[in-house]
Parts: structure tokens; C-alpha cells; sequence
């Protein structure tokens, strides 16, 4: 392979050390590609996607330290972070964000490290539940069940699959999400809004696409968003308040 250049640092790149992008540039993995989460898939990215991901972890990192890791050790009630998933997100209801941590260990000397994207809680307008037919080390099929994420008018990562204990755990989850929102899912209202539900994803994933690539055409992202409005959002004036008081002092 010929040689090239990673597109962020500049290091020269071969095949075993270049990280090939979807519109064909390189980075780094020794450096560039380390500053990324194991959540953020490079193949599809473009360089745009990956640096606006770098920037976003650098932020959540930074905003998790000085202010979420010290609600996470609180004795406040109202102010403790509440853990979901296997131990990967953070709800803190007191600020109203959302933290994606990826923990990495340090073999060599006794330690870890948090890589973290921050989120506010009010963009979150998906949480699915997805299970995964997988085998196992004895070669028997497992399922592995998942709850996907999407946070709107989010550059960087915005959709994650986010690895869960069981169903049940999922359903737990959910439920907790719907009563921030003071969503209401009744099981006929579940049932007869089936379809349009299906179109609210639909509209969702497309806004948080064309958000990103800025190709949303108007007339449909406004049609979205009534959908996503309508069924999905509660009312979340609230949490939009929290947040930004929370991130104002790290969006100057
Ligand atoms: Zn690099």
C-alpha cells in the first residue's frame, strides 16, 4: 500500500497503522484514532465526523471530571448520578445531561482512564430495544440485548448502541426515561400508535442525519419534528433549562 498521511496530526500512515475513512482519508490509530470512542465507528466517518467526535469527547471528558464526577461521589440524593446500561451511561437528573464513559485500563501501571461523551438528556429522542443472535465461546447462540440511543442536533457521535443486562433491565431503563419526560405508554396507546411511532424514528434518524450532513430538506425536518413532538418528547422545557445553565460555562 502506498504510504499517506494521517489527515489530523500529519504522521505518515501504512496499512497496519493508517485507519482508511469513508471519504477516503486516513488517520493515525497510534495517536489520532485513540482520541475516538470504541462507540464511534471510523468506516463509515468522514474526517468532518471523526474531528467533530474528537472535539466532542475532549468536551465531555473535560465537563465529566469537573462536573459530573463529583456528583457521582455526592452523598445528595438529589443530586447522585443514576447508572444504567452495564455501568456505561450516567443520567444526572440534578444537571439534566447524559454521560457515555468508556473506561480504559492501563495494564502496564495500575490505573484507569474515562474517555466521555456528554449529552443533554432533553436530545435524547430514541432509546429501542435491539438484541443481537451471537455465539458464545462454547459456539452456542446467545442473545445479547442492546438499547439503542439517538440524541438529536448532535455533531459527532449521536446514535450508539448501548449494551444492557437483559430485556428486563431495557424495559427498566425505558420506563425510566418515559417518566423524565412524563411520556405516557398505555399498552392500546402503544398498539394503535405503532405506525406512527415507526415514522418518528424514521423522521428522527433522518433529522439527526441531515442535521449533521446538512442536507435536511426544510419542509420534511419540520414534519419530523411535529411527529417526534407530538409522540416522543413530553414536555421537556425543564431539562433543556437545566442542561444549558449546567454547559453554559463550557459553550463560550
Ligand atoms: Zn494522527
Amino acid at each position: 500500500m502506498a504510504k499517506h498521511n494521517c489527515a489530523i496530526c500529519g504522521a505518515e500512515v501504512g496499512l497496519m497503522s493508517g485507519q482508511k475513512l469513508a471519504d477516503g482519508n486516513y488517520i493515525c490509530r497510534k495517536v489520532c484514532r485513540k482520541k475516538t470512542m470504541k462507540f464511534f465507528d471510523c468506516i463509515p466517518a468522514t474526517l468532518g465526523d471523526v474531528t467533530a467526535h474528537i472535539a466532542q469527547a475532549e468536551k465531555g471528558t473535560r465537563i465529566w471530571n469537573e462536573l459530573l464526577l463529583p456528583l457521582k461521589k455526592s452523598k445528595d440524593k438529589a443530586e447522585k448520578l443514576v447508572q444504567l446500561g452495564k455501568g456505561d451511561l450516567y443520567v444526572s437528573p440534578s444537571t439534566g445531561l447524559v454521560a457515555l464513559v468508556e473506561t480504559r485500563y492501563k495494564f502496564i501501571v495500575f490505573g484507569k482512564s474515562e474517555v466521555v461523551c456528554v449529552y443533554r438528556l432533553a436530545d435524547l429522542v430514541q432509546y429501542d430495544y435491539e438484541e443481537e443472535t451471537v455465539k458464545n465461546s462454547e459456539g452456542k447462540e446467545e442473545k445479547k440485548p442492546y438499547c439503542v440511543m439517538m440524541f438529536k442536533d448532535t455533531a459527532g457521535l449521536y446514535g450508539f448502541r448501548l449494551e444492557v443486562r437483559s430485556q428486563k433491565d431495557y424495559e427498566s431503563m425505558a420506563k425510566y426515561f418515559d417518566t423524565l419526560f412524563g411520556i405516557q405508554r398505555t399498552l392500546g396507546n402503544s398498539f394503535n400508535n405503532a405506525k406512527r411511532q415507526l415514522d418518528a424514528i424514521k423522521g428522527a434518524a433522518s433529522i439527526v442525519k441531515g442535521a449533521v450532513n446538512g442536507t435536511m430538506d426544510e419542509q420534511q425536518a419540520a414534519q419530523a419534528a411535529g411527529a417526534i413532538g407530538d409522540y416522543f418528547m413530553g414536555d421537556r422545557t425543564e431539562w433543556i433549562k437545566k442542561a444549558d445553565a449546567a454547559l453554559a460555562p463550557y459553550n463560550q
